[in-house]
Protein backbone atom coordinates (compact mmCIF):
# COMPACT_ATOMS: atom_id res chain seq x y z
CA UNK A 1 0.00 0.00 0.00
CA UNK A 2 1.69 3.16 -1.10
CA UNK A 3 1.27 6.30 1.22
CA UNK A 4 -0.31 9.36 -0.43
CA UNK A 5 3.08 11.33 -0.12
CA UNK A 6 4.43 8.07 -2.68
CA UNK A 7 1.19 8.35 -4.73
CA UNK A 8 2.19 11.98 -5.46
CA UNK A 9 5.90 11.18 -5.83
CA UNK A 10 5.35 8.93 -8.37
CA UNK A 11 2.58 11.31 -9.97
CA UNK A 12 4.81 13.94 -9.86
CA UNK A 13 7.51 12.04 -11.34
CA UNK A 14 5.58 10.69 -14.18
CA UNK A 15 4.57 14.43 -15.17
CA UNK A 16 7.97 15.86 -14.95
CA UNK A 17 10.98 15.91 -17.23
CA UNK A 18 14.09 13.82 -15.73
CA UNK A 19 15.39 15.74 -12.47
CA UNK A 20 18.12 18.34 -13.66
CA UNK A 21 21.29 19.67 -11.72
CA UNK A 22 19.68 22.75 -10.53
CA UNK A 23 21.62 25.56 -8.43
CA UNK A 24 19.81 28.63 -7.47
CA UNK A 25 22.34 30.74 -9.51
CA UNK A 26 21.30 29.27 -12.41
CA UNK A 27 17.65 30.66 -12.28
CA UNK A 28 19.03 34.31 -12.75
CA UNK A 29 22.26 34.02 -14.68
CA UNK A 30 22.29 34.42 -18.09
CA UNK A 31 22.43 31.06 -19.33
CA UNK A 32 20.19 28.81 -21.35
CA UNK A 33 17.41 28.73 -18.87
CA UNK A 34 17.30 25.13 -17.23
CA UNK A 35 13.97 22.85 -18.28
CA UNK A 36 11.13 24.01 -15.98
CA UNK A 37 10.07 21.22 -13.08
CA UNK A 38 12.36 20.89 -10.33
CA UNK A 39 10.31 19.29 -8.31
CA UNK A 40 11.18 21.22 -4.87
CA UNK A 41 8.63 21.19 -2.12
CA UNK A 42 8.19 24.17 0.41
CA UNK A 43 5.29 26.00 2.39
CA UNK A 44 3.76 28.17 0.33
CA UNK A 45 -0.28 27.36 0.18
CA UNK A 46 -1.09 28.51 4.01
CA UNK A 47 0.58 25.29 5.24
CA UNK A 48 3.61 25.08 7.96
CA UNK A 49 4.73 22.06 5.95
CA UNK A 50 6.00 21.44 2.48
CA UNK A 51 2.44 21.86 1.08
CA UNK A 52 3.31 23.02 -2.41
CA UNK A 53 5.30 21.26 -4.96
CA UNK A 54 6.85 22.50 -8.51
CA UNK A 55 6.07 20.51 -11.80
CA UNK A 56 6.82 22.14 -14.83
CA UNK A 57 7.90 25.15 -13.60
CA UNK A 58 4.13 25.88 -11.49
CA UNK A 59 3.53 25.35 -7.76
CA UNK A 60 0.72 22.69 -7.31
CA UNK A 61 -1.28 22.35 -3.68
CA UNK A 62 -0.11 18.65 -2.69
CA UNK A 63 -3.37 19.04 -0.17
CA UNK A 64 -5.43 18.92 -3.20
CA UNK A 65 -4.40 15.18 -3.51
CA UNK A 66 -7.60 13.59 -5.21
CA UNK A 67 -8.33 10.27 -7.11
CA UNK A 68 -4.42 10.23 -8.25
CA UNK A 69 -4.52 13.88 -9.39
CA UNK A 70 -3.88 17.38 -7.88
CA UNK A 71 -6.99 18.93 -8.62
CA UNK A 72 -5.50 22.60 -7.06
CA UNK A 73 -2.42 24.38 -8.56
CA UNK A 74 -0.52 25.51 -11.69
CA UNK A 75 -1.26 29.64 -11.26
CA UNK A 76 2.08 30.30 -9.12
CA UNK A 77 5.74 30.37 -11.09
CA UNK A 78 8.39 28.04 -8.85
CA UNK A 79 10.34 30.55 -6.77
CA UNK A 80 13.44 28.25 -8.00
CA UNK A 81 13.35 27.01 -11.32
CA UNK A 82 10.93 29.52 -13.03
CA UNK A 83 12.67 32.35 -10.72
CA UNK A 84 12.12 34.99 -13.40
CA UNK A 85 8.42 34.65 -13.67
CA UNK A 86 8.07 34.17 -9.83
CA UNK A 87 9.67 37.82 -9.64
CA UNK A 88 7.33 39.05 -12.37
CA UNK A 89 4.53 37.73 -10.26
CA UNK A 90 5.18 39.13 -7.50
CA UNK A 91 6.48 42.63 -8.50
CA UNK A 92 3.96 44.77 -8.73
CA UNK A 93 3.16 43.33 -5.33
CA UNK A 94 6.43 44.65 -3.56
CA UNK A 95 6.40 47.48 -5.29
CA UNK A 96 3.34 48.76 -3.96
CA UNK A 97 4.40 47.79 -0.60
CA UNK A 98 7.47 50.09 -0.84
CA UNK A 99 4.97 52.53 -2.43
CA UNK A 100 3.05 52.36 1.21
CA UNK A 101 5.80 52.54 3.54
CA UNK A 102 6.85 55.48 1.71
CA UNK A 103 3.73 57.68 2.08
CA UNK A 104 3.60 55.84 5.56
CA UNK A 105 6.58 57.92 6.48
CA UNK A 106 8.97 54.92 7.19
CA UNK A 107 12.54 54.65 6.51
CA UNK A 108 13.62 53.70 3.28
CA UNK A 109 15.72 51.15 6.17
CA UNK A 110 12.50 49.54 6.37
CA UNK A 111 12.80 47.94 3.43
CA UNK A 112 11.79 44.51 5.30
CA UNK A 113 13.59 42.55 2.84
CA UNK A 114 17.02 44.00 4.18
CA UNK A 115 15.76 40.79 6.94
CA UNK A 116 16.50 38.48 4.13
CA UNK A 117 13.17 36.59 2.54
CA UNK A 118 11.46 33.51 2.30
CA UNK A 119 13.79 32.98 -1.08
CA UNK A 120 17.57 33.54 -0.08
CA UNK A 121 18.52 33.31 -3.43
CA UNK A 122 15.89 36.21 -4.70
CA UNK A 123 16.38 38.34 -1.68
CA UNK A 124 18.84 41.28 -3.73
CA UNK A 125 15.46 41.12 -6.18
CA UNK A 126 12.72 41.51 -3.02
CA UNK A 127 14.80 44.30 -1.74
CA UNK A 128 15.41 46.18 -5.43
CA UNK A 129 11.72 45.95 -5.97
CA UNK A 130 10.58 47.37 -2.64
CA UNK A 131 13.00 50.13 -2.97
CA UNK A 132 11.64 50.70 -6.79
CA UNK A 133 8.10 51.04 -5.28
CA UNK A 134 9.94 53.49 -2.32
CA UNK A 135 11.67 55.82 -4.36
CA UNK A 136 9.08 55.91 -6.88
CA UNK A 137 6.45 57.05 -4.37
CA UNK A 138 9.29 59.18 -2.96
CA UNK A 139 9.86 61.16 -6.47
CA UNK A 140 6.20 61.88 -7.20
CA UNK A 141 4.77 64.62 -5.30
CA UNK A 142 1.32 63.46 -4.87
CA UNK A 143 1.96 59.97 -3.87
CA UNK A 144 1.20 61.11 -0.17
CA UNK A 145 -1.94 63.36 -0.90
CA UNK A 146 -2.72 60.64 -3.00
CA UNK A 147 -2.50 58.15 -0.14
CA UNK A 148 -4.44 59.83 2.29
CA UNK A 149 -7.20 60.12 -0.09
CA UNK A 150 -7.45 56.87 -0.51
CA UNK A 151 -7.17 56.05 2.67
CA UNK A 152 -10.05 58.43 3.99
CA UNK A 153 -12.34 57.16 1.65
ZN1 LIG B 1 10.67 24.48 -9.87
Amino acid sequence: MQTRRELIKAMAASLALPALPFSAANALTHKPAPALGCSEEFPWFGAHYPDAQCIDGYLWDLDSYEDGLLTSGGDYPCPYCNAREFLDYLKDDVEEKGWVAFTDGEPPMANPYLKGSRFPHLTDQFQRMWSDGYREAAVKPDAIVDRRAALSK
